[in-house]
């Protein structure tokens, strides 16, 4: 189905409705530019619905029931968060660096698939690499926003976005959470890290309607 080396949740792998993945340093680049919905990623609380494939501005949710539509969210380090409804046949993918955790993307998102119609009880979601709380190393001014996922270190504390995010997903009343568990960070050979690489080299995360 992709060419390239991608991650799969077990949790929307069951799933035979739904084609999902989350991208390594090997994907390739696996979505196919004709069927692909993509953002300008901001770290914002943004969500945009769509039913076409291209570029759709700014923001950092994609959601969608359109069948063969890949929604697309590209990442490094950042937390990847992918949404399944089966009941309506809908699905989201976020992009939740610290920013965005601390806006609430993925509470947001889930918002817009509630208002669309979305029972909270029948959504699944998947948590994909980003960097862990054995990486994220940070200043005071970033752990302030997060004063229930802060580890306190010396010299300086670290931050669980994994944790957040799972934190905000029961928060919105999701109740199967799949988290795949993997640092970007702490994995060279898998996956890009923007905090150890300093490059420009991101991994594609997806998730479509078969
Ligand atoms: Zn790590």
């Amino acid at each position: 189905m992709v060419s390239g080396v991608v991650l799969t949740s077990e949790l929307l792998e069951r799933e035979t409705w739904l084609e999902h993945g989350f991208g390594t340093r090997h994907d390739g680049a696996w979505t196919p530019d004709a069927s692909t919905a993509r953002l300008k990623q901001t770290h914002s609380a943004t969500s945009v619905s769509t039913f076409a494939p291209g570029h759709f501005g700014e923001g950092d949710a994609l959601l969608s029931t359109q069948q063969g539509l890949w929604l697309e969210i590209r990442t490094a380090d950042c937390v990847p968060v992918l949404i399944a409804d089966p009941v309506r046949r809908a699905v989201a993918a976020i992009h939740a660096g610290w920013r965005g955790t601390a806006a609430r993307i993925v509470a947001e998102a889930i918002e817009q698939l509630v208002d669309a119609g979305s029972r909270r009880a029948d959504l699944l979601a998947a948590i994909g690499p980003s960097i862990g709380a054995c990486c994220f190393e940070v200043g005071k001014n970033v752990a302030d926003h997060f004063p229930d996922d802060r580890i306190h270190r010396d010299p300086r504390p670290h931050v669980d976005l994994i944790e957040a995010n799972r934190r905000q997903l029961i928060g919105a009343g999701v109740q199967r959470i799949d988290a795949l568990g993997r640092c970007t960070h702490c994995d060279a050979e898998t996956f890009h890290s923007f905090r150890r690489d300093k490059g420009d080299g991101r991994m594609v995360n997806a998730i479509r309607v078969r």
